[in-house]
């Protein structure tokens, strides 16, 4: 099964895919996650999208559309891929539906994860992740264990992304409203479209899903 999870930045996208990569044995595929490695690794690519990224806008179609393909080509012994921060754009979600017909695959389920503007800010000023598991902390809602440690792994190291500011945020809220909210009406006119309420706790937004994918 193949799905995207559809959503503003600091909508929890990235912690409900965590989940059913565990649950279900599915594969995340998060084009920003992609692009930071790229960026860490000082590659060409990487340093071509670091400004972009910092500044929170969009980089360009050709670039994360190319990522995305060279994953599909790989192992198929999973339980499904994730789509997770792609697509972003029309052209890219035109592109993916192709990808994925000549792969013989299919899409399965889009998932709008709804949010307020007021909670995103709060949520991603206050965002921390574990630098060895990627477990996500927050300093309101969840915050590091007082031991220092991580509650999942035990890593003690921990970080805040470098877009995870208000100023990047503005820019990547109005990229996302302009450019890829039309995708909520995209997938709808497919009928793939379903919505889920992000501001639910964890635990009920991870059984909102579950409904959605076990239909
Ligand atoms: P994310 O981790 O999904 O919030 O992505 C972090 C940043 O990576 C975004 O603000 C964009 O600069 C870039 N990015 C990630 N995915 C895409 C995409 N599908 N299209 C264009 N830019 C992207």
């Amino acid at each position: 099964m193949n799905i995207i999870l559809l959503g503003p930045p600091g909508a929890g996208k990235g912690t409900q895919a965590r989940h059913l990569v565990e649950s279900r044995n599915m594969i995340q595929l998060s084009t920003g996650d992609m692009l930071r490695e790229a960026k860490d690794s000082g590659s060409e690519m990487g340093k071509i999208v670091a400004d972009v990224m910092a500044r929170g806008a969009l980089v360009t179609d050709e670039i994360v559309i190319g990522l995305i393909r060279e994953k599909l080509e790989g192992d198929t012994d999973h339980g499904g891929f994730i789509f997770d921060g792609f697509p972003r754009t029309l052209a890219q979600a035109d592109a993916l539906g192709a990808l994925m017909q000549a792969q013989g695959e299919t899409l399965d389920a889009v998932i709008e994860m709804r949010v307020d503007d007021t909670a995103l800010v709060d949520r991603i000023t206050a965002r921390s992740t574990c630098g060895s598991c990627g477990e996500v902390y927050n300093d309101n809602t969840k915050p590091i264990p007082s031991d220092g440690k991580c509650s999942n792994c035990g890593g003690t190291e921990f970080k805040r992304r470098e877009d995870d500011n208000e100023e990047s945020l503005k820019t990547r809220l109005l990229a996302y409203y302009k450019q890829t909210s039309p995708l909520v009406g995209y997938y709808y006119a497919k009928d793939m479209l379903s919505v889920v309420d992000g501001l639910a706790k964890i635990d009920e937004v991870r059984s909102s899903i579950a409904k959605v994918l076990d239909a």
